[in-house]
């Protein structure tokens, strides 16, 4: 009988309900906590026909003594965490005090500095390992898939990697002149960071979204200016991969975002410090995300596609080689299926099919673990039936440089 207590409401929450839901072979007994549990019940009154038992409760996961007695009165065998990175220290502990393996999605960042890194989690290695339990970090999309796309392509088609670039397209329009796909004050705090990619060793800082080339992504979806941002897959995937000579994260923006972002910066509504206003402090970003649409709520609104893959060149047997590997989800076929468009989606999806992984011990190891330390390969041959369906190429030209703008990646190898 395998319990589990997810925690978070949002669109991510909600993708993970709806595919555990979807297995009751592995999850009998489904608990969903949230701040608000108005949310939760919202989720959980979508869901028909799960055999198994389902339930929603409150909870301050800043709170860790709140969060052990919900886990005592749950007893989940696993916490899938998808708050938002400022809670994972503490449902980490809690998870600690309770004998609960934990699975998460985004790593730890300090409400009060734009900055995330795994130290603080690494950090737990050795009280997860004498407790004797499992806790997985960055089981999303990216971090999440890409990490694992990594370890399926290093271990199946080449002997050495050289060049990682990562790169994350959403070509989806909500028809806001500006919102975010997940939540906004994390979004924000990413995307206006300065940019560093690693580079023979060494981590090489770039002006926030001032490095930009053109990408051809498959599927329809043609050409897209992508901008160089840092990704905290990076820090582990450099870690672990510590043979590659540079690694590069990209990401895809509108023209509409950016003019309104840099507006924001400009007037000062990003600032995450507080500012007094008429005798009350606020923090001008979180004021902005009360005025910016709901994540959750763009779902219905949202049509086009997202695509997100890792582009490698390295070796093979003394040749070399380079491959892309990616997937191509639809926002409105994500929406029929779960209610949430495609970035809630790809996140949700891997999380569930990771928790079920810890579950069945086909993921198993006492400490913290980055998701490519496990075999990528029951993730990767079950993905697809879980709804994210990835394709391999193993274009002929040695260089991602090479495929910028003018060549399609997709063209010239043999799938
Ligand atoms: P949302 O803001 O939509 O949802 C976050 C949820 O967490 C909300 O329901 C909120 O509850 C709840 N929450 C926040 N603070 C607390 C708290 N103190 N106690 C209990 N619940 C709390 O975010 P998303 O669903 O879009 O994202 C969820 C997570 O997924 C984030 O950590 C995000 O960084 C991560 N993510 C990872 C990606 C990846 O590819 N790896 C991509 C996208 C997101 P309430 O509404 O009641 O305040």
């Amino acid at each position: 009988m395998n319990r589990i207590l997810i925690i978070g409401a949002g669109g991510v929450g909600r993708v993970v309900t709806h595919k555990c839901a979807q297995h009751p072979e592995i999850f009998q007994e489904i608990t969903l906590a949230s701040r608000t549990v108005a949310k939760c019940d919202a989720i959980v009154g979508d869901i028909k026909n799960f055999p198994g038992k389902i339930q929603t409760a409150a909870v301050d996961a800043d709170n860790v003594e709140e969060l052990v007695s919900l886990i005592e009165k749950v007893r989940p065998q696993l916490l899938i965490n998808v708050a938002l990175p400022y809670q994972d220290l503490t449902i980490m502990a809690a998870c600690l005090k309770t004998g609960v393996h934990y699975l998460d999605t985004a790593n730890y960042e300090h409400p009060d500095e734009a900055h995330f890194c795994y130290a603080p989690q690494w950090a737990m290695q050795k009280d997860f390992e004498e407790a004797g339990l499992t806790a997985v970090l960055g089981c999303g999309f990216d971090p999440g898939m890409t990490n694992i796309y990594t370890a399926y392509v290093r271990k199946h088609y080449f002997d050495r990697m050289d060049y990682v670039d990562i790169v994350d397209c959403n070509a989806g329009d909500h028809g806001y002149p500006f919102a975010t796909n997940f939540n906004p004050e994390i979004n924000i705090r990413e995307v206006s960071a300065k940019g560093r990619y690693y580079d023979q060793g060494i981590w090489q800082e770039t002006e926030p979204l001032s490095v930009k080339r053109e990408f051809r992504f498959p599927d329809g979806i043609g050409s897209k200016d992508i901008y160089l941002l840092y990704h905290e897959e990076m820090e582990s995937l450099t870690k672990h991969y510590p043979e590659v000579k540079r690694m590069r994260f990209w990401m895809t923006f509108g023209q509409s975002y950016l003019m309104h972002l840099k507006a924001l910066e400009n007037v000062g509504m990003t600032r995450i410090d507080p500012v007094v206003y008429e005798g009350h402090e606020i923090i001008p970003l979180q004021f902005l995300k009360k005025l910016l649409p709901d994540p959750a709520s763009l779902g219905p609104r949202t049509v086009g596609k997202t695509c997100i893959g890792i582009w490698v060149s390295g070796e093979k047997e003394g040749q070399a080689k380079s491959c892309y590997l990616y997937n191509t989800s639809d926002h409105q076929a994500c929406f029929r299926e779960v209610g949430a468009q495609a970035v809630s989606y790809t996140t949700g999806v891997p999380a569930a099919l990771g928790a079920r992984l810890v579950l069945t011990g086909e993921w198993s190891g006492k400490g913290v673990f980055n998701v490519e330390q496990f075999d990528p390969d029951p993730f990767m041959s079950e993905i697809g039936d879980w709804g994210l369906p990835w394709q391999v190429t193993f274009p002929s030209a040695a260089s991602f440089e090479d495929f910028l703008i003018s060549r399609d990646p997709c063209a010239s190898g043999d799938n």
